[in-house]
């Protein structure tokens, strides 16, 4: 809409570590309803912007906003509750549940405050938990799981722990879900089940930022890519436009 902030808006953060500066006044807006790719070499500080975006890192410099409002220095569980959700790169999945329970987990967690209303009365117990139950069913469908319900994600092909992940992700029904390299050990076939995956995310209204190395999947996903190099944005636009890009082109010969 017309006047609406963007969805995230990040403004010259830095993150040191001791010596060394990860992140060096890195600004970046995502709007709403983009899927925006984030590339770079190893280093580069990809990683290091979702963690300070996610509040697992405090950032040494900058701001952050989500939909408008300031959220520098917010924890984790507060984004959580203010529509935003991440993966990571290694797997954080309970790999001995159920993949279900795995569901119901997150679900619960991000419920909180209707499950304290609903304990003071057995009979709302029953209902929560149906109701949980329910949305789980249709987390598993919508991510093409139901047939895997039952069985421990650890002992999965890795494209569907992967695909476990992002429904996880999408229990808490986000606004912004970050994904670090969601195609990382997936085949082909795999990829192309993901960047619809990731489509139909973001037609259900979800902004999406991803961390990605697959150019191929970057190239057919995303509208426009940021491109990091030794912590700073060293190009910003269309796929096509940063691959041609000469400061580009140099970085990645460096890697
Ligand atoms: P990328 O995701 O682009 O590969 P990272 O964000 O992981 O890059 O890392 C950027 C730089 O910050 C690297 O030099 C890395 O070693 C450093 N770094 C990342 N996390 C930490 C940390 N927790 N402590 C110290 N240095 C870190």
């Amino acid at each position: 809409a017309a006047g609406a902030p963007p969805m995230l808006e990040v403004r010259a953060v830095s993150k040191r570590f001791r010596g060394l500066k990860a992140l060096d006044e890195v600004s970046l807006t995502v709007g709403r309803g983009e899927i925006r790719g984030i590339v770079g070499p190893n280093g580069s500080g990809k990683t290091t912007l979702f963690n300070v975006v996610s509040g697992f890192y405090k950032a040494s410099g900058g701001r952050v906003e989500l939909d408008g409002r300031a959220v520098s220095g917010a924890r984790p569980y507060r984004l959580s509750m203010l529509g935003l959700a991440r993966t990571f790169q290694n797997l954080r999945l309970f790999g001995e549940m159920s993949v279900k329970d795995n569901l119901l987990v997150a679900l619960d967690r991000s419920r909180t405050v209707a499950i304290w209303r609903y304990a003071l009365w057995p009979v709302g117990v029953l209902r929560q938990e149906r109701r949980l139950n329910e949305r789980a069913d249709a987390l598993l469908e919508r991510f093409g799981l139901t047939e895997f319900a039952g069985a421990a994600p650890g002992s999965l092909p890795y494209g569907i722990q992967r695909r476990i992940e992002i429904a996880r992700a999408m229990a808490g029904s986000p606004r912004l879900l970050l994904l670090d390299e969601p195609a990382a050990g997936l085949n082909g076939e795999e990829v192309r089940q993901l960047a619809e995956i990731v489509r139909s995310i973001r037609d259900s209204g979800v902004t999406v930022v991803l961390i990605e190395h697959n150019m191929g999947l970057v190239m057919s996903l995303c509208e426009r890519v940021t491109v990091l190099a030794g912590g700073t944005v060293i190009a910003e636009g269309t796929p096509d436009d940063v691959v041609g890009d000469p400061a580009v082109i140099e970085a990645y010969l460096g890697d």
